[in-house]
């Protein structure tokens, strides 16, 4: 070890003199605490290592780390020498004092590339400690060896081996504490990470000292003591401490502006994952609000903002919309007959026959709610629309499976295009709604366009119905007329129809099918029909007085009635007030009426039935009734509707039907009345077929109470129907 100026043993007696050394007690300290500033600088760096995941960054720490170990141990070493004072001049080579920091930093080196790993087995940590405590010794000894004096130096071996334990155990703490230490914020973070400081410079500051203590210096006889030249130690130790410390702050603040910046940027992100997650929120929202949850088409809302876009882009191109309403033919009657989840099933297979059929991809289908569906598409050819209207109803011909049964819908469309017929949407979709409703109006299952007569038609709607209200209210114009029907097995009149009529003081008389649907599409139907069976009764019972007093008297019961529970309680009172028995009443309930309410009216028609009144089924033939259906309610009359008359004799068919239905009645314990007969050959027919009422221009037209007289009286009279044809209203 001569090599590094190690020399061990024990001086020879008397051949040279031991120096008596001592240490200054200032830079003592100062060495100290220049090595806990250099423990401090490195675990702040080690902190920044642990809380960054960019390889560059990294990088750097780790160098910074290792440059802080490095100076403050080196810085601590140089400081310590500087303190040590003895008789003699004591001089540093400048490059193995150089050497020494080279040293030094390898043993950063080491320190940091353990803590730079994620994991260390406890072989490599042993080996790590061991060799960074291996160089600090080595680090000392090399700048032990720059001393240069007339002095010689000797080694006490069991100290020297001492100064190198403590700098492996000095070494091997420190890992642990950089490896073990927790990064945190709270004051406790600190005084730990300060207390570890201390700690780690006192394991340095020990090693140091343990090594001076190993060492001796002695002066041979020889050497003449030469004056000691003022030392400049102090002056020097604090300039290494004074440039250590501000790198060693240097770095301190860049981690601590670092740390700063790391937290803003965590805090951007945080604000930033935040800001996505409100997004996505506001996006579900947005879906949910635009969006039907079953047909999972746009919604009336969604397709208002799409429209106005919509709008927007046509007038700047100058192009053409067509604006198409569609809606289901009877739902209603699916929906109240099977229950609301087979109707929710059909409205899904309705609105993927209406996506197929659309064939541009920026056409839009939505639906507004119900069985109301609207289809929103751009024209290139002003026929487009009316194809597109053509695949839906195609679309709609095949046979739908739901709960069981097969049945096959249709829809009623309405179309209004822009800019013809309108150039906002509230327009557009009204006037489109118009067209629905003129579709509706003339039988469903068809295609109307919008034309500005219809628009007139909806404001005289609208008056119509205002005037309608005032006549129900006042009890002014509106007259019920009576149409007799022929009992055939008696050959006498056996009861009568009551039918509205309205003097209307403008139009003159309206037939009902010019107000009953006002009246049914804004509720006053019920008014009007409880006003019907009151008058009816109040006239029947005139009738009794005026001779007549076995006549019957059937009353028409429109479908919005026929769902009051009051109704039963109406008629009781109608009858009693009129002085009537129930037995003279008779109620015509229409087959759609009867459907469109199936759950509500068994029960109702049961009450009424128990009054004694009886029932009608009226229009049979145009609903869907089923037999099945028909045998479980309490009717007593079942009415052919006049569309399977007006063609016989002509019609081979459509006796086939009507002989089935008489057949199919009497086998229900049904009476058959038969409508709207015109002429002789249907009457024979009729007649020869088992028919047991009819009902018929042929015997009389509904005439008001006051022609009534003579009208029963000429039918009572001459009892071949085909010599009493009137030629009343
Ligand atoms: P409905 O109950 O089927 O009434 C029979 C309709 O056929 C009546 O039309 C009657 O005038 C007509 N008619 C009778 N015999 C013949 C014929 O030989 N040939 C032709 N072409 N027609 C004939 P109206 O009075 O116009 O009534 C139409 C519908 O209005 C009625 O059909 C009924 O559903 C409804 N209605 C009439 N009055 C009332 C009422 O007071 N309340 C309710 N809710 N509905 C009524
Ligand atoms: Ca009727
Ligand atoms: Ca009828």
């Amino acid at each position: 070890m001569e090599w590094l100026g190690l020399r061990f043993g024990e001086l020879s007696n008397g051949s040279a003199l031991l120096l008596e050394c001592s240490h200054n007690g200032f830079l003592v300290l100062l060495a100290y605490l220049i090595a806990c500033a250099g423990s401090f600088a490195t675990l702040d760096m080690a902190d920044r290592l642990r809380h960054t995941e960019v390889p560059r960054a990294r990088t750097r720490w780790r160098w910074t780390g290792a440059g802080c170990l490095a100076v403050g141990v080196w810085a601590m070493h140089f400081i310590s020498m500087l303190a040590f004072e003895a008789p003699v001049d004591l001089h540093y080579d400048l490059v193995i004092t150089v050497a020494s920091l080279v040293i030094a930093l390898a043993a950063g080196c080491l320190a940091v590339d353990c803590m730079g790993r994620p994991t260390i087995s406890w072989l490599q940590f042993l080996c790590t400690g061991v060799g960074m405590g291996l160089a600090i010794a080595l680090m000392h000894y090399v700048g032990m060896s720059a001393i240069r004096s007339h002095a010689a130096m000797y080694y006490d071996p069991a100290l020297f081996s001492l100064s190198i334990g403590v700098s492996i155990a000095a070494s091997l703490a420190t890992l642990g504490i950089i490896r073990h230490f927790r990064s945190g914020n709270g004051a406790m973070q600190h005084v730990l990470k300060l207390s570890a400081s201390l700690l780690m410079g006192a394991g340095f500051v020990s090693t140091h000292f343990t090594g001076m203590n190993a060492m001796n210096m002695a002066m041979h006889p020889g050497h003449m003591f030469a004056p000691v030249t003022t030392n400049n130690g102090q002056q020097l130790a604090l300039t290494i401490a004074a440039v250590t410390l501000m790198i060693l702050a240097g770095s301190v603040s860049a981690a601590i502006a670092d740390k700063k910046l790391q937290g803003k940027e965590h805090d951007l992100q945080r604000v930033n994952a935040l800001l996505s997650q409100l997004d996505q929120a506001r996006a579900s929202l947005q879906h949910a609000a635009h969006y039907d949850a079953l047909t999972n088409l746009i919604n009336r809302r969604g397709f208002n903002q799409i429209f106005a876009d919509k709008l927007l882009e046509q007038q700047a191109s100058g192009g053409k919309l067509a604006i198409m309403f569609l809606d289901i033919d009877h739902f209603k009657r699916i929906n109240d007959s099977l229950g609301h989840a087979a109707g929710d099933e059909l409205l899904t297979v309705i609105a993927s026959h209406i996506t197929h059929a659309v064939r541009h991809p920026d056409d839009v289908v939505a639906r507004f709610g119900g069985d109301e569906f609207c289809v929103l598409l751009a024209l290139e050819q002003q026929q487009d629309a009316e194809h597109l209207a053509r695949r839906i109803m195609q679309r709609m011909t095949a046979p739908i499976s739901i709960a069981g049964r097969r049945m096959v819908m249709t829809t009623s469309i309405g179309i209004s295009i822009y800019p013809d017929d309108g150039t906002t949407s509230e327009e557009l979709l009204k006037n489109a709604d118009l067209a629905l409703y003129q579709s509706k109006d003339s039988g469903r299952n068809s295609i109307h366009f919008f034309s500005p007569s219809l628009r007139t038609r909806a404001t005289l709607e609208l008056q119509l119905e205002e005037e309608l209200r005032h006549a129900l209210r006042e009890g002014s114009g509106l007259e019920l007329f009576y149409q007799p029907i022929f009992d055939l097995r008696s050959g006498t009149v056996a009861k009568l129809e009551a039918l509205i009529r309205w003097q209307h003081p403008q139009h003159g008389w309206l037939a009902p099918d010019r107000f009953l649907g006002v009246a049914e599409a804004n509720g006053l139907i019920t008014e009007l029909d409880s006003w019907v069976l009151r008058r009816a009764c109040r006239d029947l019972a005139r009738l009794s007085l005026a001779g007549h007093p076995s006549l019957k008297m059937a009353v028409n019961c429109s479908a919005s009635t026929l769902g009051r529970d009051a109704l039963p309680g109406e008629i009781a009172d109608a009858l009693a007030k009129a002085g009537l028995k129930p037995e003279r009443l008779e109620l015509e309930v229409t087959e759609n009426a009867l459907m469109s309410n199936i759950a509500s009216t068994a029960g109702l028609l049961n009450q009424i039935r128990e009054l004694g009144v009886s029932l009608s089924i009226d229009d049979f033939g145009t609903g869907y009734s089923s037999l099945a259906y028909l045998k479980r309610l309490p009717l007593d009359t079942l009415k052919i509707d006049r569309s399977f008359i007006q063609d016989i004799p002509a019609s081979p068919q459509d006796m086939e039907i009507v002989q089935a239905i008489i057949i199919m009645a009497h086998s229900l314990r049904l009476q058959v009345v038969t409508e709207g007969v015109e002429t002789l050959a249907q009457y024979e027919f009729l007649q020869s077929h088992g028919c047991d009422y009819l009902q018929g221009y042929l015997l009389s037209r509904p005439v008001p109470l006051s022609q009534l007289g003579p009208v029963l009286d000429r039918l009572r009279q001459r009892q071949d129907p085909a010599v009493g044809r009137v030629g009343e209203r």
